[in-house]
């Protein structure tokens, strides 16, 4: 298989295999490249965790940031400090974002951080928002590159996104669910221009290997489930995904 799929946004350094499970997707499932999202707080040694993977493969790029589930479990100034040193490394800042209700200020405060180094260094974010109004982030995030990933919300909300700011929509394997069938009207309503897709490994493993652990090698069923519901080809989205991806990312 070509090495067609790009993987926006996955977390597979939680494997043990994690070499493994990158050189299958690689050699037997089409990976052509991925972002592997690294979270400051919970995982530990990201930078040489990040040097191990680019070792790997050049195509495996990485992010870092609190997810806001984790705010807990470091403080703000130093997460800023674990940040900056790992930013030269780095190609997007993320994940971060809202995620309940509970904590908001806090969790407003660490996208803040996140987003004013982003700015100040020209770096792409990756958004988490789940349970919060989309508007927190569209009103805060201005004049930067951002992708709301693993995208759930409803069509008016991708409607506000696509009108109203120059962010991205990512679709993970939740669009493959059968309970998931108002995503199939974000799919059919976000343009191509706007549009990303991930795995989101080693959760939400999409149709038709739901419940088991997910890979990147998984992508291709998203790939498919989106070509076939828009009514393109595998290529053609492939190659779309390909010019979205490089203008958003940074490429170090
Ligand atoms: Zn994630």
């Amino acid at each position: 298989m070509n090495n067609m799929f790009i993987d926006s946004h996955t977390h597979m350094h939680n494997y043990e295999d994690v070499l493994e499970k990158y050189q299958d997707a690689f050699n037997n499932h089409g990976l052509f490249a991925a972002l592997n999202i690294f979270e400051i707080g919970k995982d530990e040694n990201i930078l040489s965790n990040i040097h191990i993977l680019k070792n790997l493969n050049k195509n495996i790029l990485s992010a870092a940031a609190v997810h806001p589930a984790h705010i807990d479990r470091i403080s703000l100034s130093n997460a800023y400090n674990v940040l900056m040193t790992l930013l030269p490394y780095i190609s997007c800042i993320g994940e971060t974002g809202l995620d309940t209700e509970n904590n908001l200020e806090t969790q407003l405060d660490f996208l803040n951080m996140h987003y004013n180094i982003a700015k100040e260094h020209n770096l792409p974010m990756s958004i988490h928002c789940r349970y919060a109004n989309i508007k927190y982030v569209t009103d805060l995030l201005l004049n930067i590159r951002y992708v709301f990933h693993c995208f759930t919300s409803s069509l008016s909300d991708a409607q506000y996104i696509i009108e109203n700011t120059s962010a991205y929509i990512s679709f993970s394997g939740i669009v493959t669910f059968k309970n998931a069938k108002d995503l199939i009207d974000v799919i059919l309503y976000c343009p191509l221009d706007r549009m990303l897709i991930e795995t989101d490994s080693p959760c939400l493993s999409p149709e038709p290997l739901r419940g088991k652990k997910n890979t990147s090698s998984n992508i291709r069923y998203i790939y498919e489930f989106i070509s076939q519901k828009r009514n393109i080809s595998i290529e053609f989205l492939s190659e779309q995904m390909k010019k979205n991806w490089l203008p958003f990312i940074k490429v170090v």
